[in-house]
């Protein structure tokens, strides 16, 4: 999978391929200049807009395949985040702190079970809870299951659902993280001030920030707006049909995909207000 990048000495198009860390060197097919994409994204946001991507395109099991992988790597996100913010709390040295996770790490590494392990103790530790969402219900573990391993091959509504339920259990973690999200940021910049200072002569460097989903909806100044309406039922039936069982699930899920349906649409929005008004267009002024 790539994206486009606008050559900064030409100003034309070429496409990168995505790496995993996020560092991107490339050679203008055009004029021929170097340049060095810096992307300020993080793993969890590139699968999850993969998935996005390949559902729209009809391609379901591509599209839960990245979004099961996108919820893996924000598990692994939240620890980051997690372990970096307790140390600058505890105001232990930056890079200690990311060396010792990053030798931790190592042994999680190849395991997700293993990883999902930190993040349940990660989650107690922060919040002060049972992370009582970890259930094969809550993380849509079954269907998951059965499209990556057994090859079932899922509808485009089924793929849509998970996709709303891994949204929204990252959509409310992040909300939890809050300023805590930044710590893991501040390693990925480290990350990118280590390349940026090997970086040979005549390499322009280019950073760049694509509106994810989720930033979409927390760095994009959109602010929030859902509100789920309730059904308008017979008068006076609301309140006992709310507590009627299965409803809440119902519910549940409901406020998952208008959650991802808002998400969606604001992504929208904003990519257009990136690219600016159409060609040809007069604009404001
Ligand atoms: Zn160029």
């Amino acid at each position: 999978m790539d994206f486009p990048t606008v050559c900064p000495a030409c100003a034309r198009e070429n496409r990168a391929e995505f790496t995993d860390s996020s560092v991107h060197a490339l050679t203008c097919a055009h004029c021929g200049a170097r340049y060095c994409v810096f992307l300020r994204k993080h793993r969890f946001e590139v699968l999850f807009d993969l998935g996005t991507r390949a559902s729209m395109d009809g391609y379901a099991r591509e599209a839960v395949a990245s979004f099961a992988a996108a919820l893996e790597r924000f598990f692994e996100f939240y620890v980051w985040a997690f372990t970096l913010e307790r140390a600058a709390n505890a105001e232990q040295e930056f890079s200690a702190a990311l060396a010792g996770l990053e030798g931790t790490w190592r042994h999680v590494a190849s395991q997700s079970e293993r990883q999902l392990g930190m993040f349940a103790l990660a989650y107690l530790l922060r919040e002060g809870r049972e992370p009582d969402f970890l259930t094969a219900r809550g993380l849509g573990t079954d269907f998951r299951n059965r499209v990556i391993h057994r090859g079932t091959l899922p509808t485009r509504a089924e793929a849509e659902a998970y996709a709303a339920l891994v949204f929204a259990l990252i959509d409310r973690l992040l909300t939890e993280l809050g300023p805590g999200a930044a710590h893991a940021e501040l390693a990925q910049e480290q990350v990118f001030a280590a390349h940026l200072a090997g970086l040979p002569d005549g390499v322009t460097a280019v950073f760049e920030e694509h509106p994810g989903m989720f930033r979409a909806r927390r760095f994009g100044g959109l602010a929030p707006t859902l509100k789920l309406q309730a059904q308008p039922g017979p008068p006076g039936q609301g309140a006992e049909q709310a507590r009627k069982p299965g409803k809440a699930v119902n519910d549940a899920r409901a406020y998952q995909q208008a959650l991802f349906r808002q998400a969606l649409e604001e992504r929208g929005a904003l990519l257009r207000a990136f690219k600016g008004p159409p060609p040809g267009g007069s604009g404001q002024g």
